[in-house]
């Protein structure tokens, strides 16, 4: 382009610039921000290690090759969670089997400061404390996105998502679904706050014991390596949240929400869209504790710890062909590294 639209100039750094400046820069080309998500340490020791190695070749691919096998494994997390994502989109998956597939997070909580307006911007009002809202949205794929925000003197725990996470099964049931034939798999990221804790693991367990879910999968993805689509819809909605001035109590951040729903080109596979104010959550956890005190999962956290966990009744993994057992766990899914 240089050459053919600056036939006479010779090719220098400022004929590139101005190219650069009136063909592609913000119109075909964006320059992402650094992302502010934590980096995986895993990835940030091989990198360092190699940067040292420069001056041996052999021990820079061997590093290289170690690296290489790292990510080759979170990759193959990442495929087992499109599989399944894909199959909650047509409703079946390969086999034929019913299958809806959720995945669960929170959002930052800086962006959720309340109130919000311009007035705090006065020097008077710069060092004025405000309480900050918790998020946590649920996306069935193919189904529905529901977002729930509470107060600050709501704990964050188990009980919040299991309450989250029956409220969705409740509402899919509303809409039609018989639960009883789904196969569930339920995705997040290694965070105990949100679906790696044995509470969840009993809900979801118990679940299936009486009936209600078929099959369910916790499955998380590897820890550094946990951001995806949810996170993507995040950062839309913070930027605009961030176009929202005035926000001065919680329902006016729901009102900002609903608005945000309404653009059709946010999760357009997901056509049906809740936004609820939690105002109270059950002690799910306690509840569970009593039923199951004896039943719990060992080091479900940690380095190390498994990512896939799967939930069946003994009587179905018979029929479906699988070994007497209830409760198989793979280090990876699509491996089956360390299975117990
Ligand atoms: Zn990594």
């Amino acid at each position: 382009m240089m050459v053919s639209k600056y036939p006479d100039e010779g090719i220098t750094l400022k004929l590139f610039m101005r190219v650069w400046e009136a063909n592609f820069f913000g119109a075909v080309l964006k320059i992402r921000r650094a992302s502010q998500h934590k980096k995986c340490s895993e990835c940030t020791k091989h990198k360092f290690i190699i940067k040292k190695l420069a001056h041996n070749r052999a021990a820079m691919q061997a590093q290289a090759k170690l690296w290489n096998e790292h990510l080759s494994l979170q990759y193959r997390d990442r495929v087992g969670y499109w599989n399944m994502r894909a199959a909650s989109r047509l409703g079946t998956d390969a086999s034929g089997r019913k299958v809806i597939t959720l995945i669960c997070d929170s959002m930052d909580r800086s962006k959720w400061s309340v109130p919000r307006s311009a007035v705090l911007e006065a020097k008077e009002l710069a060092g004025l404390q405000r309480p900050n809202l918790d998020l946590t949205c649920i996306i069935v794929h193919g189904q529905c996105v529901a977002a729930f925000f509470a107060e600050p003197s709501i704990t964050k725990g188990a009980s919040w998502t299991i309450e989250l996470l029956a409220h969705v099964f409740h509402v899919l049931t509303q809409q039609g679904y018989d639960l009883r034939s789904y196969e569930c798999s339920l995705h997040g990221d290694n965070c105990s706050k949100e679906i790696k804790s044995n509470s969840v693991a009993k809900f979801l367990a118990l679940m299936v014991a009486r009936s209600r879910l078929r099959k369910a999968h916790i499955q998380t993805l590897m820890t550094g390596h946990s951001h995806g689509d949810i996170d993507q819809m995040f950062s839309l909605m913070g930027s605009y949240l961030a176009t929202q001035r005035e926000l001065h109590d919680p329902s006016e951040f729901r009102e900002a929400v609903v608005r945000f729903f309404a653009n059709n080109s946010v999760r357009p596979a997901e056509r049906l869209r809740l936004v609820e104010r939690v105002s109270q959550v059950r002690d799910w956890k306690s509840w569970l504790h009593l039923g199951a005190h004896k039943s719990f999962l060992k080091g479900m956290g940690g380095p190390g710890a498994p990512h896939v966990y799967t939930f069946q009744r003994a009587g179905d993994a018979q029929t479906e062909g699988g070994k007497y057992m209830t409760l198989k766990v793979y280090r990876h899914r699509l491996l089956g590294i360390g299975k117990k």
